[in-house]
């Protein structure tokens, strides 16, 4: 299902069913059709889909295998990006996605998902904790 502009437009006057506003406008059509499931207004939809808290999970060195850096092309016609090169990470070589640091802990704190962190930034992110108090 699509929605159209004039879809957008038929929600205008409509009520949001969480704050109760009466609805405006919507930044898009993707939007406009989260109202249709949700009944939400742009201004609740953007605090509920805003990004979550900060999560830090730990993960085992051995999670960190196969990597690889992938070096590719941005075009900026839309296209697929072009993959230029390969380069395999040693399983051994992790590294802070902040400092660039050797992390050697196991397990190794990462950050939402896609952050690893050393000694000194999983410290700062989490206002001072031991990573080696970490349950
Ligand atoms: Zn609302
Ligand atoms: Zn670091």
């Amino acid at each position: 299902m699509t929605t159209s502009k004039e879809d957008i437009e038929q929600y205008v006057d409509k009520n949001c069913t969480w704050c109760v506003e009466p609805i405006t406008k919507f930044k898009d059509e993707l939007s406009a059709t989260e109202y249709q499931i949700s009944g939400l207004c742009q201004k609740c939809q953007d605090e509920v889909f805003d990004e979550p808290e900060d999560s830090i999970v730990m993960q085992p060195r051995s999670s960190f295998r196969d990597r690889e850096t992938v070096i590719s092309t941005w075009p900026d016609n839309g296209q697929e990006p072009e993959v230029l090169n390969r380069i395999p990470i040693p399983d051994e070589l992790i590294l802070c996605d902040f400092c660039n640091a050797e992390i050697d802990n196991d397990p190794v704190p990462v950050l939402n998902n896609s952050y690893a962190l050393c000694e000194g930034c999983y410290a700062r992110q989490t206002n001072g904790s031991n990573i080696n108090s970490t349950p």
